[in-house]
């Protein structure tokens, strides 16, 4: 029997479809994604001059900005969501607020190689994506108009990438997205009555019934959601608490590589190279808003930062627009155990 599943964090409801179970090969989508013209593509060496002027770069040797030899660059996006320059203003107009297009829209390349998805990545390579992403976040905090800073990768063109070649992407907001509102309103309102992380409490009670835990280190855990609105819907969380992905340091990115490294070899295999989302969800920037002295009194204690994973191989249909319910034909307690139980040929 299908069940309706009420998530407490989300605040969100989810039809959790046992009667159409969808196994792994039965998703069906477009013909394979074309890798394009490696020549035109911007994120070759030696095309550095066909992106805006480099923020970061990391690289093994020295070298000079906006020139080949780098491990992971930063450049602006060529057609940005929202722009640095400009003071920020915040107006009303008649009974809706609006904001102006202050902040940042910056793709991070993570490797030098076409071809190379991060699935095929090593963990070291992965780990400098890591290492780019956390820099970016503490060195776009120091822009007090800046509230919010949401890194996300998009996989395949039916996830949203329009370039081929491996990249994430951030983009840096005056406003809090209300996802995170919604999140941080929950945990705080959790915290506010029980004095615990609500996600440090689901990560305990997920732990102990064991069914949704797909993969677990020493310091992370990768499960999927009780009330999961797509199939393999994953999150996955640091298990000690903490608020905030900047205080990460190198050896807790180094762990998160190789987990992320294992699951998408392993959400390939099942789900045969699919398209997907891959976002960030961390605390917002510490700056106090204007006549209040904090934003979020008890962040440290209430937010816990985590990925959120969604595969694009269910469409949203009038129904689930229509409703805010998804229905959801992969159980996620099914999900766990596909993830779980698929051998990968991990050749390090
Ligand atoms: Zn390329
Ligand atoms: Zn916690
Ligand atoms: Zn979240």
């Amino acid at each position: 029997m299908s069940e309706l599943r009420f998530d407490p964090i989300r605040r969100r409801w989810s039809i959790i479809a046992t009667e159409r179970r969808f196994r792994p090969h039965e998703f069906k989508r477009s013909g394979p994604e074309q890798p394009g013209d490696v020549g035109a593509c911007p994120f070759e060496y030696g095309n550095e001059g066909a992106t805006p002027l480099e923020i970061l770069a990391l690289s093994k040797e020295p070298r000079q900005p906006n020139t080949p030899n780098w491990q992971v660059r930063v450049v602006p996006n060529k057609f940005p969501a929202l722009g640095i320059e400009g003071e920020l203003s915040r107006e009303a107009v008649g009974m809706f607020d609006k904001v102006n297009g202050i902040g940042a829209h910056e793709v991070i390349i993570e490797t030098p190689d076409h071809h190379r998805t991060a699935a095929d990545m090593t963990p070291e390579e992965i780990f400098l994506v890591f290492k780019a992403w956390r820099e970016r976040l503490i060195d776009l905090r120091r822009d007090i108009r800046i509230r919010y800073v949401l890194f996300f990768k998009n996989h395949g063109r039916d996830a949203g990438a329009s370039l081929y070649h491996p990249h994430s992407q951030l983009i840096a907001t005056p406003i809090i997205p209300t996802a995170l509102v919604e999140e941080l309103n929950v945990a705080r309102e959790h915290w506010g009555r029980k004095e615990r992380c609500i996600f440090c409490d689901l990560i305990k009670q997920e732990r102990s019934f064991g069914d949704r835990i797909a993969l677990e280190t020493d310091r992370f855990v990768l499960l999927e959601p009780f009330a999961a609105s797509f199939p393999f819907e994953t999150w996955l969380m640091p298990k000690d608490h903490s608020h905030d992905f900047a205080l990460c340091t190198d050896q807790i990115l180094q762990d998160l590589a190789r987990l992320v490294r294992d699951f998408l070899r392993r959400i390939r295999k099942l789900l045969d190279d699919p398209p997907y989302n891959f976002i960030l969800h961390t605390a917002p920037s510490p700056h106090p808003r204007p006549g209040q002295p904090r934003y979020w009194t008890t962040i440290e204690f209430d937010y816990h930062w985590h990925i959120e994973f969604v595969p694009r191989i269910t469409r949203i249909a009038g129904f689930e627009w229509g409703s805010g319910y998804s229905i959801n034909p992969t159980p996620p307690e099914e999900a766990a155990r596909f993830l779980r139980e698929l051998t990968t040929d991990d050749d390090g």
